[in-house]
């Protein structure tokens, strides 16, 4: 039987951590003995920063985003293209393009993607909103960039039919070859897909 290293404070502490996406139980251990470690350099501003992300962090009600502030930061932007829409499952899509920095536009989240399987239709995901603001006048384009999947593509398409009423354009993402990418390691459905998105040189 393992034997306790440390008080039920502490475990506990690395058992929260280890529900973090991405840390295991071991990592979760690390990074418990880094805080404690780094007590002020680390932990006090660590403790500060979640008290204010649990007290300040609410849903954009206009895009689904998460943020300190609502509308939020991406919805207030004047400097963005308003005429421009990008659709995301979830908030994590929306925050990878962002770091990207590939478009300077406006985004809705969805909150999640149909899937019958799963139980999850049009009522579960913010779509009645997303069709508003595809009405809206100063709205040209809605980039559905949602995930390569049968369920991912169910829901463009879905999308497609509700917003081909609203004088817009509706595009999606390209499918294909990975930047930097060689021919020989793609899976044949992502070089299927590549072959039938290819583009004119
Ligand atoms: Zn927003």
């Amino acid at each position: 039987m393992p034997t306790a290293v440390a008080g039920p404070e502490i475990e506990r502490l690395i058992q929260l951590l280890a529900r973090l996406p991405g840390l295991g139980p071991r990592s979760a251990r690390r990074a418990a003995l880094a805080l404690i470690k780094k007590r002020e350099q680390l932990m006090a501003p660590l403790s500060a920063a979640l008290q204010i992300a649990m007290e300040r962090s609410s849903i954009c009600r206009v895009c689904g985003n998460i943020d300190t502030s609502d509308p939020c930061t991406v919805c207030t932007d004047e400097r963005r293209d308003p005429s421009v829409i990008v659709v995301v499952e979830d908030v994590a899509d929306l925050w990878a393009l962002e770091r990207a920095q590939v478009v300077n536009a406006r985004y809705h989240v969805l909150g999640g993607i149909l899937s019958p399987l799963d139980g999850v239709g049009p009522d579960d995901l913010s779509i009645d909103a997303l069709v508003k603001r595809a009405h809206a006048p100063e709205v040209k384009e809605v980039i559905l960039a949602l995930n390569a999947t049968v369920d991912g593509q169910t829901t463009a398409h879905y999308i497609t039919d509700l917003i081909g009423h609203a004088n817009v354009k509706v595009t999606r993402l390209a499918y294909g070859v990975p930047v930097g990418g060689e021919l020989d390691y793609l899976d044949e459905g992502t070089l299927a897909a590549a072959i039938r998105s290819r583009t004119p040189l």
